[in-house]
Formats: structure tokens, sequence, C-alpha cells
């Protein structure tokens, strides 16, 4: 999968766990569970799709370290983001491992085994068809929504 499917997919499918009291509170939450959905290629930029494989970055390893330093930020904003909030933010990881795995396969295992985990599931020619859902999803979560919610809210009801 893409980068812009690793980021978006996860902010999508958070959206209806987090806070959403104020709009920029929900774009720092979406926007911090997409910059985690794509730290795995930020980390390890590689240039062949082959390359993920044996990237130190797409392993439990890796998510377990990550997960592991989540701690820090918890325990910063916890007056502002619920615990569960960084457990999304963890998953968000984990998916991008699971992505690949679908969508080529991963060696998630290293350094305890080299076994390639998953495969082609998803084949090349989909991934544009999968990032533009995921940008129109996304769109409509984060920036359709709520304006809508809000042009409703300010109408005077009806009786
Ligand atoms: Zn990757």
């Amino acid at each position: 999968m893409t980068p812009v499917f690793h980021a978006l997919a996860p902010a999508s499918a958070a959206y209806p766990f987090l806070r959403k009291d104020s709009h920029r509170l929900l774009l720092l939450q979406g926007g911090v569970i997409a910059l985690a959905g794509v730290l795995p290629d930020l980390l390890d930029p590689h240039t062949t799709l082959q390359a993920r494989h044996v990237s130190f970055t797409h392993t439990l390893a890796a998510w377990a370290g990550f997960s592991a330093l989540l701690i820090l930020p918890a325990w910063k904003f916890a007056k502002t983001l619920p615990p569960s909030f960084w457990c999304i933010v963890s998953l968000s990881y984990l998916s991008h491992i699971f992505l690949d795995a679908i969508s080529g396969g991963v060696q998630c295992l290293r350094p305890i085994s080299s076994v390639l985990v998953g495969g082609p599931y998803v084949p090349f020619r989909y991934w544009l068809w999968c990032d533009v859902a995921a940008l129109v999803t996304a769109y409509t979560l984060y920036r359709w929504l709520p304006v809508f919610r809000k042009r409703l809210s300010g109408k005077p009801q009806l009786r």
C-alpha cells in the first residue's frame, strides 16, 4: 500500500472513537494517528517495494518499541487525550505492518524468524483505488461532516 493509504485508512477507521468537541482537537488526533500509520515507512524509507520485507520498522518488535514510547505522550497529555487514544495510535502503527503483509508480505517476526508473513493479496493495480477511497473517506469525515454538523446545529429546530 502507499503512504497515503497507510496514513488515511487508520485515521478514518479511528474517527468514531475520537473526541469531537473541538474540530482542532479532532484534526490533531487524526493527524497523530495518520503519522503513526505512515511512520514505519518514514523511519526506514525505501525505494523498492521488496525492501520493506527486511525493514526493521516493519516488525512486531518495532511496533512493541513504538508502543512503549507512547507512554510518554500518554502521560504528558493525560488531561486532554484518554489512554484509549494512545492505544489507537499504537494500532495505527500495527495497521501499517498488517497492510504491507496483505499487499506483498513482510518479515514482521524478525529478528526471531525471517519467514515472510502475508502475500500479494491486494494486487498493485488496486492501490490507487484504495488511495482514492481513503482520500474521499478522510475528507468526508474530517472536513465535510464537521461542517455539516455545524450547519445542522446552527439551524432552529422545527416543531
Ligand atoms: Zn511499509
